[in-house]
């Protein structure tokens, strides 16, 4: 390991984090660390979106931890002291990027002496989208609200994962290859689920500006009460706006998000007489593991990416339908 300035603040920090936090984390962090004895790769990743995507593709050669659980906003994160440990243990490291992890990208850019990987770094220009924001110059961050996009995001973490150990290409590319058909599967089922929506019903008003990849996806209209990053605060001229587009196209629901407060969507609720879903919608952040939901018979876990997107297609669905 190359003595660097980074390296030696993390050690420094990764010696104060087990003094201070031994009871709490030392058995998680054991955890992770054991995946060396089973010869795995330890691989962090900034959200549990990316920890899934990862893991479809590494499957048993990889051990995954995600920085962020379920309901943490990746736009205001910013890197706790116990995080420094894993920051520095990892083999590689994979983050969504387009400054999705507003406060945390530049330190991420910092590291040294490992692969660090943004996984939507080959995206083109038609891929991705502008927000609405005129003042706003970065692209929308949310790619994983299009299963089609989103799977274009396989690409990068396939070739960093072969590129560090060559000798199990083709099992990651035979994983890669059978994840790329599952969400383009799910992309099917999503299609035909909203497809149920009459066209002029479908808007779909939500706390933050997370869905217009999925917006477009599945041409539905998409409106947020605050901007791309929850951080902006959601002006008094854009709710009357709302206000105005919800009474005027009769909008039945408007959608709280798991990973932001629902106190403005419940007041536009009561100005507009709109009611509020009672199942939230997973915008930045994914549910906890192993939370299983049934519908129609169909079982899903939504603490996995199609989990969490079928979650949301089933609760637009119903929230817009007759
Ligand atoms: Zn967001």
């Amino acid at each position: 390991m190359k003595l660097t300035t980074t390296n030696f603040i993390t050690t420094a920090l990764l010696v104060l984090t087990i003094v201070n936090c031994k009871k709490t984390t030392v058995n998680q962090v054991d955890n992770w660390l054991q995946s060396e004895t089973n010869n795995q790769i330890k691989i962090l990743t900034t959200t549990a979106m990316v920890a899934d995507l990862v893991q479809n593709i590494g499957g048993d050669l990889v051990a995954v931890k995600a920085l962020m659980g379920s309901e943490i906003d990746p736009h205001s994160y910013q890197t706790k002291l116990g995080d420094a440990v894993y920051l520095q243990q990892a083999d590689m490291i994979f983050y969504n990027g387009l400054h999705l992890e507003g406060k945390m990208e530049s330190s991420l850019e910092q590291i040294q002496g490992k692969p660090v990987v943004a996984i939507t770094s080959q995206l083109t220009e038609q891929e991705l989208l502008k927000p609405q924001d005129e003042y706003n110059d970065h692209y929308d961050p949310h790619v994983w609200g299009d299963p089609t996009v989103w799977a274009r995001c396989i690409e990068p973490v396939l070739e960093t994962l072969i590129s560090y150990d060559p000798q199990n290409k083709t099992v990651y590319q035979a994983n890669a290859n059978a994840y790329a058909k599952e969400l383009s599967e799910l992309k099917l089922w999503a299609t035909k689920m909203i497809d149920t929506i009459p066209t002029q019903a479908r808007y779909l008003i939500t706390s933050h500006d997370a869905f217009f990849y999925l917006g477009r996806a599945y041409n539905i209209k998409v409106e947020g009460i605050q901007g791309i990053s929850t951080m902006a605060e959601a002006s008094l001229k854009h709710q009357v706006y709302l206000v105005n587009l919800i009474k005027k196209h009769q909008i039945k629901t408007i959608f709280p998000e798991s990973s932001v407060n629902p106190k403005a969507i419940r007041n536009l609720a009561e100005k507009s007489g709109a009611q509020v879903s009672l199942e939230t919608l997973f915008s930045d952040a994914m549910g906890e593991p192993a939370d299983i939901a049934n519908f129609n018979g169909i079982t899903y876990d939504k603490g996995t990416y199609k989990g969490m997107h079928m979650h949301n297609i089933i609760t637009i669905t119903q929230g817009l339908s007759d």
